[in-house]
């Protein structure tokens, strides 16, 4: 039986989970409240730390390098150094800023994922003028190599969100939320690279209700995607397009997934709040929150840390 409990309260725009498995530990972001949060599951013990000139979208450990953390800041991406228990870091390293050229400037840093040799990608969105409403093609993908390099690899991004590699690590999937699409490139994990785009999932084709948010691989190969609008969980196999399973979450704007627990099979699930106004908030009191869905029957891999 497949069950879903809220295990942290509301958010604004909760986002960006990712499961340190030496830790036990989830981390994830409120990219609204420029907050990074930390919690440790066994001892339900959560902490935040606050990020000065945010907002903040992702946090993930640097490798071997203890209580240091990538996080980005607006268009900056930066490595904070945090004892996981302060409300603020101890230190903030600015090391690349992406889209510094007019026109681009008020675009921010979205979702971001380590690929599996620690290289770190992220993405940019335009300008929000309104709930969903960014200004369009204005983004980018682009990835961090460990001497500090910025590469753009795909321009014409809306809203640059989930990313996830295949078991063979030849394929790159990647959403850009506003193309209803959850997409597919050829990937050489050796030099960098993502070619040869195409469509590995179509939410509207699937009748699949939200734009596609964040998202997970899982070790048979089937992606789980958060629907933003959708209240819900998708399982898709990227392979064949076609939808295997969904999963309604009690919180409509479901932000992003990652597995994680001892045996990396309870999967942990970001929501937001952010655009429901005083009657919607009142009627979906969970909206926001952050849930754990047991039993899907699946399993994740640990978390990937950034090697810089
Ligand atoms: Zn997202």
């Amino acid at each position: 039986m497949t069950t879903v409990e809220c295990i942290l309260p509301r958010t604004i725009l909760g986002e960006g989970p990712h499961w340190d498995h030496t830790e036990q530990a989830l981390y994830f972001v409120d990219i609204k409240a420029s907050e990074v949060h930390r919690y440790t599951p066994a001892t339900k013990k959560e902490t935040v730390v606050k990020i000065e000139g945010g907002p903040v979208s992702i946090v993930i450990p640097v490798q071997g390098q203890k209580n240091k953390y990538v996080i980005t800041i607006g268009r900056d991406i930066a490595i904070m150094t945090w004892d996981g228990v302060s409300s603020s870091p101890s230190h903030v390293e600015r090391v690349a800023t992406v889209d510094e050229v007019d026109g681009k400037r008020e675009n921010r840093l979205n979702d971001g994922k380590a690929d599996p040799t620690g290289r770190l990608w992220a993405g940019t969105l335009g300008a929000e003028h309104g709930p969903v409403d960014f200004t369009p093609h204005n983004g980018s993908l682009f990835s961090l190599s460990k001497d500090r390099k910025v590469t753009s690899h795909v321009t014409g991004v809306t809203c640059s969100n989930g990313l996830a590699w295949s078991l063979d690590n030849k394929i790159m999937y990647y959403i850009d939320s506003l193309t209803l699409k959850v997409e597919a490139f050829d990937f050489n994990a050796e030099k960098g690279q993502a070619i040869n785009r195409r469509t590995a999932f179509d939410f509207k084709a699937n009748g699949v209700k939200g734009f596609p948010d964040g998202m997970t691989i899982d070790t048979q190969g089937n992606l789980w995607v958060a629907c933003f609008d959708g209240s819900q969980v998708i399982n898709v196999d990227p392979r064949t397009g076609k939808l295997l399973k969904t999963i309604s979450i009690p919180s409509p704007k479901v932000t992003s997934v990652v597995f994680g627990g001892k045996n990396l099979d309870e999967l942990y699930v970001t929501s937001a709040s952010v655009d429901l106004n005083k009657e919607e908030l009142a009627a979906t009191p969970s909206a926001g929150c952050t849930f754990r869905i047991l039993g899907t029957g699946a399993k994740g891999f640990p978390g990937q840390s950034v090697v810089l």
